[in-house]
């Protein structure tokens, strides 16, 4: 399932969208926009109010000006009313100070009572007005003469000038009513009025418009661009006149007040949009860039994981052992010979132990590979429950366990560890729907003592494992300094037994079974000697389970059985011809498919009767592979051999085999019978043992009878056979004939020692 993305993922990304450096844009706009807009109507706002004072300046000069030449048309007319006799020429001297004092006027004139022009100065310029009455309209007439009638001044207004152009007549009454002298009146020329009021600055700055009472009276400056929508109109306050003033700039004056500002900051804002723009527009490729590298890093992060993963695989296989899952004997050897440095700074020691499954290798022969490999791993799986950081457990191959135990600080911490190998064993394994009671054999090394380098160590640990075997199975043996010796002659022995049978060097010394009953010599066990060239006689214990390791033991097995129907035979027709004889057959011997076949050979060859035969195995031998087992011996038992458990009591606690197989004799084993007298619980043993063998059916043999006190326990317990040292010793052939004869053995209790 994908994971939710995170705020600040979905941040980052939308800050990366490509969209993000135009609305950057768009937005900087936006805010130059609204300040040019700001900025534009504050300038508006600023030239218009230049603007308007400009205006009002205009008019408010208009004004005085004006006022100031109607007063002075004023007093020319008082002057004419305080000198009634005042002839043209003293007025037109009058009139020239005037004009020569404003310039401004036209012309200056004096009008009868019937308005008619009759003075005039300048007369240059003006001469056809003379004569000409002013009250031309019926509109002129009524205001002159309602200024007559009350002493007021008249404006004519703006009007078309009889002398040409615009102008304007201010007329002053010279007294007023029947007193009235006519007028004074100033003639302004519209133009030269404009000019002489308004400034050169105005002048070349402006459009001027006067309009009398709306109505466009006269245009200055018509000429020229202006900006017509900055035009200002203010009211003239004149007397008589509804005059108003509109005032419209030049582009150049309204230009120039325009100030740089708002272009400036929205030229300033603008370009900084786009400089962030493009800054987020970089940092977003640098982003995006790196986003890219990191993901191509963490892809390739995640590929190396996945080879580190895949090499550590290889490694783990090349370092497995593939059946069992445990280390392998290289990565084992690779382990220990760096354990072997750690132990060596820390002044520590190392346990190796070799471990081999007891009789592993003839229920593989027998079961086949199938189960041999399935019993391997259900091995393997209990012995890797100790694997820890302290004990490797690695299969080394065959039926062969290595263990390695690090931090060995006293003998005591090996000696734990192999108690908890061997509770590995305490449980049958289940295989092929059968509990299967397995043992094991153990050598133990020591680091540094029994060895400073991996190689020594594994030998000396192999050679302790042969000792171990050696003492019978299921045991351990750590490794001494004697045992290289020993590993020695135990090679040269191994050399020697392959030569033993084609130099006929064994031989086999019987021991004979007394009959508790009727005191007499019915059977003898056949036990096997070597008689070594240069070693002497050499008992069994020295030389079968080398046998047994080797494969030997099936041949020798062979001779023994040989060796013993011949000695059946020479028998036959003698004193001793009812004397039966056992031999021992050792569990790797009965895996032999052409046991029962060799068996039958050897009694045909010297035709010897079968039950004069018996055979003797260990009670182990009942226990394990109990299908085959039971096949051969029943096989075995048909031939009309008979069958005898050895060593009986000491190994299993079942019992059910005694039902199954076709047993007809039991041989309690030599410790109960040692000390029979002296320990109650061998006693019950022997006893119980006893019944239950007669409860079957099955004859009893006590083995190892030293003491006549023995002998006569057993035969009161009705024990059937005895056997033992009392009697006799294994001894040659020979011997035991010679005994037989002259009657010198024990064969019973003596009358005189019972109760
Ligand atoms: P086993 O079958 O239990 O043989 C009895 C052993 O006990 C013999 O040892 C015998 O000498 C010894 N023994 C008998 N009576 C006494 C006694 O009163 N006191 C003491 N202390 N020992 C007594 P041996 O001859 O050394 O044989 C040892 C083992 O070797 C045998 O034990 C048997 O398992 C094996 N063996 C002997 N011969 C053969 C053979 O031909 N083939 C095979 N496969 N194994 C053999
Ligand atoms: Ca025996
Ligand atoms: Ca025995």
């Amino acid at each position: 399932m994908e994971k939710p993305e995170s705020v600040t993922n979905k941040v980052v990304r939308g800050l990366l969208h490509p969209v993000v450096p135009v609305l950057i844009l768009i937005f900087f706009l936006g805010i130059a926009s609204v300040l040019k807009y700001g900025l534009d109507r504050q300038d508006e706002r600023q030239i218009n109010s230049n603007l308007t004072n400009e205006s009002q300046a205009m008019a408010n000069s208009l004004e005085r000006e004006f006022l100031v030449h109607v007063e002075a048309v004023r007093r020319m007319a008082q002057r004419l009313e305080a000198r009634p006799d005042m002839t043209e020429e003293l007025w037109s001297q009058d009139a020239r100070n005037y004009l020569d004092d404003f310039g401004v006027y036209q012309a200056l004139e004096w009008i009868d009572r019937e308005f008619i022009i009759r003075w005039l100065e300048p007369l240059s310029g003006n001469e056809e007005v003379v004569g000409y009455n002013v009250a031309f309209s019926a509109e002129r007439r009524a205001a002159l003469e309602a200024a007559q009638a009350n002493g007021t001044i008249d404006i004519s207004g703006i009007i078309d000038l009889r002398q040409g152009g615009k102008g304007l007549v201010i007329y002053v009454p010279v007294y007023a009513g029947e007193r009235n002298n006519g007028f004074i009146a100033g003639v302004f020329q519209m133009d030269t009025l404009a000019r002489h009021l308004l400034t050169n600055r105005v002048l070349d700055a402006f459009y001027v418009r006067i309009s009398d009472d709306d109505a466009p009276a006269y245009e200055l400056n018509t000429g020229g661009e202006y900006a017509r929508n900055y035009a200002h109109t203010v009211d003239v306050d004149l007397p008589m006149l509804g005059w108003s003033l509109t005032v419209t700039p030049t582009t150049d004056w309204v230009n120039s007040r325009k100030s740089i500002w708002p272009w400036t900051t929205f030229i300033s804002i603008l370009f900084m949009g786009v400089l962030t723009s493009l800054t987020t527009l970089l940092v977003q490729l640098v982003l995006k860039r790196n986003r890219a590298l990191l993901k191509t890093r963490k892809e390739l992060e995640f590929e190396i994981d996945q080879r580190k993963a895949a090499q550590q695989d290889l490694a783990r296989l090349e370092s497995t052992d593939a059946l069992t899952g445990l280390a392998n004997r290289r990565f084992f050897m690779e382990d220990l010979s760096h354990t072997l440095s750690i132990a060596d700074r820390q002044m520590r020691q190392v346990a190796l132990v070799m471990l081999d499954l007891d009789r592993f290798q003839m229920l593989n022969d027998t079961l086949g590979h199938q189960f041999g490999d399935e019993l391997l791993i259900k091995v393997s799986e209990r012995l890797n429950s100790l694997s820890d950081e302290k004990v490797l457990v690695a299969y080394s191959g065959g039926d062969e366990f290595m263990i390695c135990q690090q931090h060995v600080d006293s003998l005591d911490d090996v000696i734990h560890l192999l108690g908890q190998i061997k509770q590995c064993y305490a449980e049958p394994f289940e295989v092929q729907n059968e509990a299967h009671y397995i043992t094991a054999t153990m050598g133990i090394a020591i680091y540094p003592q029994s060895g400073l380098d991996t190689d020594t160590l594994l030998r000396n640990a192999d050679i302790a494992l042969y000792r171990a075997k050696e003492q019978g199975r299921n045991t351990y043996q750590f490794y001494t300094e004697g045992m290289q010796e020993r590993e020695v002659m135990r090679l040269e022995l191994d050399k020697d037994l392959s030569h033993a049978l084609a130099n006929d060097e064994f031989v086999l010394h019987y021991q004979p079974q007394v009959n508790l009953a009727g005191a007499e010599i019915l059977s003898a066990e056949a036990l096997i000697r070597w008689q070594h060239p240069r070693r002497g006689l050499l008992p069994p214990m020295e030389f079968i389970p080398l046998a047994e390791e080797s494969g030997r033991i099936t041949e020798i097995g062979r001779w023994v059985v040989m060796a013993a129907c011949q000695q059946l035979a020479r028998w036959q027709g003698t004193a001793f011809e009812h004397l039966r004889i056992a031999v021992n057959l050792s569990g790797r011997e009965l895996d032999d498919e052409h046991l029962v076949d060799h068996i039958r050979e050897a009694l045909e060859t010297h035709n010897v009767p079968p039950e004069r035969l018996e055979v003797e195995l260990t009670e182990e031998i009942f226990i394990q592979n109990i299908e085959h087992n039971l096949n051969q011996l029943s096989r075995l038992h048909q031939l009309g051999v008979s069958l005898a458990i050895d060593d009986f009591g000491v190994g299993y606690s079942s019992l059910g085999y005694l039902r199954d197989f076709p047993v007809d004799l039991l041989k309690i084993d030599r410790s109960f019978i040692t000390e029979v007298t002296e320990r109650h619980d061998d006693a019950v043993i022997t006893r119980a043992v006893i019944n239950l063998a007669h409860n079957l059916g099955i004859q009893v043999v006590a083995e190892g009878v030293e003491t006549m006190d023995q002998l006569t326990f057993l035969k009161d317990h009705h024990c059937d056979l005895a056997q033992g040292y009392l009697i006799s010793r294994p001894v040659p052939a020979a011997t035991l004939e010679k005994a037989l004869t002259e009657g010198t053995m024990v064969t019973g209790v003596p009358v005189d020692t019972r109760i």
